[in-house]
């Protein structure tokens, strides 16, 4: 018997033991189906995978998360867990979905510039396909997948492995992120826009539950009654004077609980005890979408994590009642972690926010006045590309894009004279709009801005205009490693897409991708992290190679896994997909993920640690100035001197199992300059 099969005689055996105390007429089934090539797993068990966006593993304790607390303390805590780079939610969606890397699956979100697509978005507006799209949506994504004629993603997803065993299927939650694991809608879904099958709109209105107001367009049968409200609707965040920029001081709780929690009663009322899923995707946008909003570490972040944990508490409290928890694996995971957005604190340092703006300079316990960038005006403005798009507006951003120890801003205050930038005259700004033409010109480069990470696409495909963008990239300090398409070749200081698998075999790679650069080190309101963002006036942020962003948070706990451990074995969000197949007897082979076998009771099979933060360090570009970011312009902005040259350090961590399997997970990637 090969160890593999080991491993699961013992995991039927058990099981088998358990089941035959109770249910003698359901063994003679179980035994063929643990006799089949194919099946590994328990017949009945449940699986709930439970996302929190963006919880970094250092958010959990006693006092903030009691319950999750407790969760990770009886469960197995993964302590070195990696989320997939660039670290994105819809990017780890993809992982959490498929098992695999961006290079197999095919599809890069969130924003992604996918001209020729075209289609409405979950409220029933047309998307314009000429600009880059944010993909946190059912009905772009399903443009997409139109548009890559139903194969968006180019590997078999989780939902539908289980379906294929007759199972049922349930996803909750986040718009878009958790939609996709049910891009087909062959099993149950409630989203912050819509509900399917529509015959479960019909139950919940039968039922008396209210319906996401953007039901109708999914369903335009469906008629929302008088009294159904807006039960997704989200409050706007508190914002400074300039009406921009958001107040932490006064912005104290989370404007997602109530969302999150009228889909959490429905999935636990409704859902779960009439439907009877026997896998739930929930993912809920907290506390994620509070960070970015006010900041890791605000108290609006404290408030979210407060929201979430107690409805893990209503989650283990309804699972019991209905005599499901002891036979449901609960997989607690967050896509990615969480930085503050802020430059570089010598340069930029943190201020008091008094009468409704920055104040003075407060090194302990101030805010982030900096850290927003707008490539399109960098490149355009500095005359290294005369065509470049990112497919927005103007901004108004006058304080988280920079403002110095003297109060200069990098992206000085501007006033619109004649209504040419803004629409409206006398109206301020602090960058123009960079929209995709409906025609691109010959040599245009568009940029999906993504946040702590942008992807770079060239119409022309041309090597000597790469080179140039990656020199400017290199010279300015906001920038960090850089990832380039092999066809290009190899260029001095850059890492192969290959190398960390963003290279796609059908080419829907973007040219480059970059990671802006970070500091894991520095600390805003008692959380270590800060890293520079795509200008979207956020407090926080991810999509960064910084090792806040990739340690992302995985707890199991349940039947099939063991109890109080700390695991410092690596693991990776594209692992959670064969680890639920296995459990559940799936279909999913060739995953680039691995079973987490050191998780599990009953298992014969070993997992060893081949590496831990092995450096890998590309070559140099030399003869190098840098530029720190200080102005729009190089000519303006101040030299960090006595440094010429650029390269990237990749942190890699390997294991193998006793099966064969080995993987690579990646530590962060980090922009050397000296
Ligand atoms: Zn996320």
């Amino acid at each position: 018997m090969k160890r593999r099969e080991q491993g699961l005689f013992f995991l039927c055996r058990r099981t088998v033991i358990t089941i035959a105390a109770f249910l003698i007429g359901s063994m003679l089934l179980f035994l063929a189906l643990c006799n089949g090539e194919s099946s590994s797993g328990s017949v009945n068990r449940k699986v709930i995978i439970f996302v929190w966006d963006g919880l970094r593993p250092d958010s959990i304790s006693a006092s903030s998360t009691p319950n999750l607390w407790n969760l990770s303390k009886n469960g197995v805590f993964f302590k070195n867990n990696h989320a997939t780079y660039p670290t994105f939610t819809m990017m780890n969606s993809s992982s959490f979905n498929t098992g695999d890397f961006p290079d197999k699956v095919g599809f890069y979100g969130n924003t992604v510039y996918a001209p020729g697509t075209a289609g409405h978005n979950a409220g029933g507006k047309a998307v314009d396909y000429n600009q880059p799209v944010f993909t946190e949506d059912w009905n772009i994504l399903l443009s997409l997948n139109s548009f890559y004629d139903n194969e968006l993603f180019m590997v078999k997803r989780l939902l539908q492995a289980t379906r294929e065993k007759g199972k049922i299927t349930a996803i909750v939650g986040k718009s878009g992120a958790a939609f996709m694991f049910d891009l087909d809608r062959k099993g149950y879904g409630l989203d912050e826009n819509a509900v399917f099958p529509q015959s479960l709109a019909g139950e919940l209105q039968s039922a008396g539950y209210a319906l996401p107001k953007n039901t109708p367009v999914m369903w335009p049968d469906i008629r929302l009654l008088s009294s159904n409200g807006d039960p997704t609707g989200r409050p706007s965040p508190a914002k400074l004077a300039d009406n921009v920029t958001s107040d932490p001081t006064v912005g104290t709780t989370s404007p997602n609980s109530s969302s999150n929690k009228y889909m959490m009663d429905i999935y636990l009322q409704y859902i779960l005890p009439k439907k009877n899923p026997d896998i739930s995707v929930i993912w809920f946008r907290d506390p994620d979408t509070t960070e970015h909003i006010y900041g890791v570490g605000a108290k609006a972040y404290l408030d979210a994590l407060g929201s979430m944990d107690a409805m893990l508490g209503h989650l283990a409290d309804h699972l019991k009642s209905l005599n499901q928890y002891d036979n449901t694996d609960i997989i607690i995971v967050s896509d990615h972690g969480h930085n503050n957005v802020s430059g570089d604190l010598s340069l930029f340092p943190l201020r008091t926010i008094a009468n409704g703006a920055a104040g003075s300079t407060e090194a302990a316990k101030g805010y982030s006045v900096s850290g927003d960038v707008r490539l399109a005006q960098l490149l355009a403005d500095n005359g290294i590309v005369t065509n470049v798009y990112d497919g927005n507006g103007y901004s108004y951003d006058p304080v988280i894009s920079g403002v110095m120890a003297d109060g200069t801003q990098v992206y000085p205050d501007q006033t619109d004279t004649d209504g040419s930038v803004t629409g409206t005259k006398g109206k301020k700004y602090t960058t123009r709009g960079f929209k995709v033409p409906a025609t691109l010109p010959a040599g245009s480069v568009v940029i999906a801005a993504n946040g702590g990470s942008d992807y770079l696409y060239l119409t022309s495909k041309d090597v000597s205009l790469v080179k140039k963008i990656v020199t400017f990239l290199q010279q300015r300090e906001e920038f960090g490693a850089i990832f380039v398409d092999d066809k290009y070749g190899h260029i001095p200081g850059t890492m192969a897409m290959s190398m960390v698998h963003l290279e796609n075999t059908a080419g829907r790679n973007p040219d480059i991708i970059f990671s802006y650069n970070f500091n894991e080190n520095a600390v805003i309101r008692g959380m270590k992290g800060i890293e520079y963002e795509s200008m979207q006036i956020y407090r926080g942020m991810h999509g960064s190679f910084s090792p806040i962003d990739v340690n992302n948070t995985l707890i199991t706990f349940g039947p099939d896994f063991r109890t109080g451990i700390a695991s410092v074995t690596p693991s990776g969000n594209i692992d959670v997909a064969p680890t639920v197949a296995y459990l559940m007897g799936l279909d999913m082979p060739g995953t680039d993920g691995r079973v987490l076998y050191e998780a599990l009771n009953n298992t014969s099979v070993t997992v060893s640690v081949v590496s831990l933060n092995k450096l890998i360090q590309s070559d140099a570009a030399a003869g190098l100035t840098f530029y720190q970011p200080t102005a729009v312009l190089n000519s303006r902005a101040k030299i960090d001197s006595g440094k010429s040259s650029y390269s990237i350090t990749l942190a890699i961590s390997s294991v193998t199992d006793s099966t064969g399997k080995s993987v690579t997970y990646f530590d962060y990637a980090r922009a050397i300059r000296q």
